[in-house]
């Protein structure tokens, strides 16, 4: 169901206040984390003044360690949706377990499958069974084909709004960048895949400095649609802080990239 050659023409996600896919380019930012009602809806603003049509926020964290902040749960969904409503945008947000599908689903307009989950074959089979999009990201050290796989477990259980996530992988050096930002993915799976591809540079590169470039670099593969933390106070953030651009800078890089899209 997710090869070009089953369907050649590009899947098209229609969102209230969006489209994803083909040669439209797509802007989802947000902070990592939802940290409180107004900090989301002060973010929301920024989102939208950059040209983003999906506001992104997670209530429900995947941490590494279980010490840290773990997300604000049901109340950070109904404040991300709040802030998303208020500035005609829609919602993507994390979920993390089969459990909460539901729970989720009355907040948000695309669930995302995070790195972590991306063969999590009972969250996919759930998420599968839903009419709600999904965004699938490349798990941390999955190979395209392991992707496209993930992804056909969400199709074959009924669900075919789709999209990929190339949000970097784990390779021997990781001194410099949080994960390694595999670019090649993003024609590849344009060739394999009918479903849109949509690029992560925050997680990929995890130092905010190196947002910038590698955002360019993102919108010159031709990609759909790019997700971009941000926060107005980086070093107080809750989760990925070294990662977020402030506001400022997201607006530039944003400049930047609309741009180069235009030029493809
Ligand atoms: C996130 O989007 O905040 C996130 C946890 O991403 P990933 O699953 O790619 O690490
Ligand atoms: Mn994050």
């Amino acid at each position: 169901l997710s090869s070009r050659l089953f369907q050649p023409e590009d899947t098209i996600i229609k969102l209230p206040h969006t489209e994803i896919g083909g040669r439209t380019f797509t802007m989802m930012a947000g902070p990592c984390s939802v940290e409180s009602a107004d900090h989301i809806m002060a973010m929301a603003k920024v989102a939208k003044a950059g040209g983003a049509t999906l506001l992104r926020g997670g209530a429900y964290k995947p941490r590494t360690s279980p010490y840290s902040f773990q997300g604000m749960g049901e109340e950070g969904l109904i404040a991300l949706r709040k802030a998303a409503d208020a500035n005609q945008m829609d919602v993507i947000t994390e979920v993390m377990d089969e459990t909460h599908v539901d729970l989720i689903a009355k907040y948000t307009d695309v669930f995302q499958i995070g790195a972590r989950n991306m063969q999590n074959f009972s969250l996919l089979k759930a998420v599968g069974k839903t009419n709600v999009p999904v965004a699938l990201k490349r798990g941390l050290a999955a190979t395209v084909d392991d992707l496209l796989n993930a992804a056909e477990y969400i199709a074959a259980n009924g669900n075919q709004q789709i999209m990929l996530l190339e949000r970097g992988i784990r390779t021997f050096d990781n001194k410099y960048t949080r994960n390694t930002f595999d670019l090649n993915a993003v024609p590849v799976l344009q060739k394999l895949t009918h479903f849109p591809v949509i690029v992560d540079p925050s997680h990929a590169t995890g130092e905010w400095d190196l947002v910038t470039p590698m955002a360019r670099a993102g919108v010159a593969t031709g990609a759909s649609g790019m997700m971009v933390e941000i926060h107005d106070d980086p070093e107080h953030a809750f989760s990925d802080g070294p990662q977020a651009l402030k506001p400022a800078t997201y607006l530039k890089m944003c400049e930047q990239v609309q741009a180069i899209h235009t030029l493809m």
